[in-house]
Formats: structure tokens, C-alpha cells, sequence
């Protein structure tokens, strides 16, 4: 997908409405249409990239930095008792639109369950796996991605049977 067709891109270009809280020249942030609670927030960089994994490294530490400054906005705009910050990457993860995008969610002491990690279960392994998957991590190739080909191919290709948990 391009910028052209992106959704995040038209609100970026002005095309779509939104709701915005802050913007510089590299970044957005806007009130989800969809909020989880009041004052969930969606913070996105300016530049089409469809995940973290294909930025530059650089980019995404301001990128970061932005999220944690909005993120106190956040909290003290909506006396929030505690923040949710919750950046997914690719379908498989829960990505809705391909391109960046950080949520702030203000968490409340009256809601339901705290962690939101218990969609995934806790998955014991041994050692040997463990270790087995500290190496490939370790060899994962996260180099500085080239900003000219921000796409997904730079993302190191796995097979899908590299483990069995
Ligand atoms: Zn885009």
C-alpha cells in the first residue's frame, strides 16, 4: 500500500476530519474514532511507513519521544489512573491500518482487568528453547532499515516452522 490510498495519509493531508491534539512538522495525534476509553489517543509519524520494524531508527525514537510527552498530556487531561501504550505491528498483530500508529489509552482504577496481555496466555518452555530463541533474536538482522525503501521486505523473513512452541 502507498501513501496515496492510506487512511492515516488522508488525515495526515487534511482529507479526512479528525479530532487532533497535537502536530509538528513529522507527527500527528488525533482522538480514535473508536476510543476504548475518553481520551484514547492514536499518535502517528507524518511519513508513510507501514510498521516500526521498517523505520528508521532515528525517526522512531522521536517517534517515541512524542508518545511519551502525549502520553502525560493524556493522563493529566483525563486524571487517568494509569496509561496504556500499545503499538501493534503487521495483521497478524492486531494492525488495522497499515501505517504507524501508537495508541494512548487512559486506564481507570473502576475498569475491568489491568492487563491487557492476558489475550495471550503465559506459554512455559524450557531452557533449551529458550536459549534457542534468544539466539535467533540475536541474529535477527535489526539494522538501520534504508528510509528510501520503507516496506516490509526489509523485515527479516522467518519460516513459519523456525519453532514449535
Ligand atoms: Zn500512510
Amino acid at each position: 500500500m502507498t501513501g496515496e490510498e492510506c487512511f492515516f495519509c488522508e488525515i495526515v493531508a487534511g482529507k479526512i476530519p479528525a479530532i487532533k491534539v497535537f502536530e509538528d512538522q513529522n507527527h500527528l495525534a488525533f482522538l480514535d474514532i473508536n476510543p476504548r476509553n475518553p481520551g484514547h489517543t492514536i499518535v502517528i509519524p507524518k511519513r508513510h511507513y507501514e510498521a516500526v520494524l521498517d523505520m528508521p531508527e532515528a525517526e522512531a525514537g522521536k517517534l517515541f519521544e512524542i508518545v511519551k510527552r502525549l502520553s502525560v498530556n493524556v493522563r493529566n487531561g483525563t486524571k487517568a489512573d494509569g496509561i496504556s501504550i500499545i503499538q501493534n505491528n503487521y495483521r497478524t498483530a492486531g494492525q488495522a491500518i497499515p501505517h504507524i500508529y501508537f495508541h494512548i489509552i487512559p486506564r481507570f482504577n473502576t475498569e475491568g482487568p489491568a492487563v491487557l496481555e492476558s489475550i495471550l496466555s503465559v506459554k512455559k518452555m524450557p531452557e533449551d528453547v529458550l536459549n534457542k530463541i534468544a539466539e535467533s533474536i540475536k541474529a535477527g538482522g535489526g539494522q538501520q532499515p534504508k528510509p528510501s525503501q520503507p516496506t516490509e521486505q526489509q523485515a527479516p523473513k522467518k519460516k513459519k516452522d523456525d519453532f514449535d512452541f
